[in-house]
């Protein structure tokens, strides 16, 4: 038996692990390579595996990142299930149609410009049909819900406190007498997280694969992050204009909307007409109003007393092009929530426009602004951006606020792996920057055997003590 790392080696997206035992095959997670347009490009790559060869796939939650490649997987022939959390499937329904969607943009972009070249078109990665089919061959699991997805191959989720649905995934191999027992961490959420529970332990493990995101990171307390927002909308009130707040429309948005229902006084929130205006961040919403099983005990009294998480008085969904175009004119007053969460397309761009311009604006980065990015401009202080070919001067007040991470921090990390019990398992390491996975290695070996892995890299399940401590080949 063994597990070969094809995906989130040294970087983190495109998540993707493959697990032989036998003449048996499964995949943990088929993400997305996100980032330059050089590197995306490896998403056309050809699988080094054959896809019709797999017999099942396991998937930890519904980012793109780890599921995103999931209807090229299919595309390309592999027939079988996809295990995952129920919650994972109506998320995924939402995304792989919207990435569909995104991919067929993309090529009839390329293509235009192809054709003038007189070159052949390209093919989108996948189409929205083919993105909205892929949840046919889903089979959705509760937590602690025990699955054969395999003969000799037993499958665990644990709830991993990320998004809604997510999982640290727990299989049990079986092969020739022996067994083995392999962790995924998937995503680990940070401990304290508005709406979801913690990450939870799981028992025990002979090799835990192990992310690393902010392996090299201290988060600030939640109550700083309260704080910080509290006094931002404060100010907006004095300065009298609008709020614009980019978004990642999964968790980021349900996470927001639930603690503006939760200050909502403290925070003059009343003063405002908020609007969600993101089609995706709308159905995410639904989804999270529609899994209160999975409410952390906080959330779940919230909810017992108040109703909705999200309801909130003045909050209006705009779905419609006209009803977001309607917000333009508004001059102060309003708390725009648009996507995307980085500034690179979506509508928060139309608001940017209308807005940026104005000093009594402010405008709060919620999330990580990837190098390169609109939002990374702002958050670097940038005087004037470019939107349409239009040169647009900077005077809203940017404000950073970086505390609302959905990831575990290095601590967060170490205190779940705490949780095992026994001998510590050997870690290999994935799914992070290198300075952040090698900071990771450095704090884990006071504890085990841990590594960073590499593209391709396999290891053998029989004895991964060994095959952790050994070199990199
Ligand atoms: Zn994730």
């Amino acid at each position: 038996m063994r597990i070969t790392f094809y995906g989130a080696t040294r970087e983190v997206t495109g998540s993707c692990f493959l697990i032989e035992v036998g003449e048996r095959r499964i995949l943990v997670d088929c993400g997305l390579i996100q980032g330059s347009p050089a590197h995306e490009r490896h998403n056309h790559d050809p699988f080094l595996f054959d896809p019709a060869g797999v017999d099942a796939v396991v998937l930890s939650h519904a980012h793109l990142d780890h599921s995103g490649r999931l209807p090229l997987l299919i595309k390309r022939g592999f027939k079988g299930r996809i295990y995952t959390h129920h919650a994972s499937i109506d998320l995924c329904r939402i995304m792989l149609e919207d990435a569909g969607y995104l991919h067929e943009k993309e090529a009839e972009w390329q293509n235009r410009k192809r054709e003038r070249k007189g070159l052949e078109p390209v093919e989108p990665l996948y189409t929205r049909n083919e993105g909205r089919l892929s949840a046919r061959q889903f089979h959705g699991l509760d937590y602690h819900e025990t699955a054969e997805p395999v003969p000799g191959m037993s499958l665990t989720l644990h709830d991993a406190g990320h998004i809604l649905g997510s999982a640290v995934v727990e299989l049990g191999l079986d092969e020739g007498g022996e067994h083995r027992r392999v962790v995924f961490t998937g995503d680990l959420g940070h401990r304290g997280t508005p709406i979801l529970r913690n990450p939870e332990p799981v028992a025990e493990a002979d090799l835990v694969v192990m992310e690393s995101t902010y392996g090299d990171r201290c988060h600030r307390p939640w109550s700083d992050t309260w704080e910080e927002l509290g006094g931002i909308f404060r100010e907006a009130r004095e300065a009298g204009g609008n709020v614009l707040v980019p978004t990642f429309a999964v968790d980021r948005t349900q996470m927001l909307l639930y603690t503006f229902n939760r200050y909502f006084d403290d925070w003059g929130l009343g003063n405002w007409q908020i609007f969600l205006d993101s089609p995706m961040a709308i159905k995410a919403t639904r989804v999270y109003a529609r899994h209160g099983a999975l409410y952390d005990t906080h959330a779940a009294a919230f909810e017992a007393t108040h109703g909705d998480l999200f309801d909130l008085p003045n909050l209006h969904f705009t779905e419609t092009t006209e009803a977001s175009m309607g917000l333009n004119s508004i001059r102060a007053g309003a708390i725009i929530i648009a996507g995307s969460g980085m500034c690179t397309g979506g509508r928060i761009k139309h608001h940017l426009k209308h807005n940026v311009w104005r000093p009594e604006t402010q405008l709060v980065i919620t999330g990580f602004q990837a190098a390169g990015t609109l939002g990374r401009a702002l958050v670097d202080g940038a005087h004037h951006i470019r939107l349409w070919g239009e040169t647009v001067r900077v005077q809203a007040k940017v404000h950073t606020v970086g505390g609302l991470s959905a990831h575990a921090d290095q601590q967060g990390l170490l205190d779940w792996y705490d949780g095992f019990r026994g001998a510590p398992p050997p870690v290999a390491v994935v799914h992070g920057e290198p300075a952040a996975q090698d900071a990771l290695v450095a704090a884990l070996r006071s504890r085990t055997m841990a590594r960073s892995m590499r593209f391709g890299e396999t290891l053998d399940l029989i004895d991964p003590g060994a095959a952790v401590a050994g070199d990199v080949p």
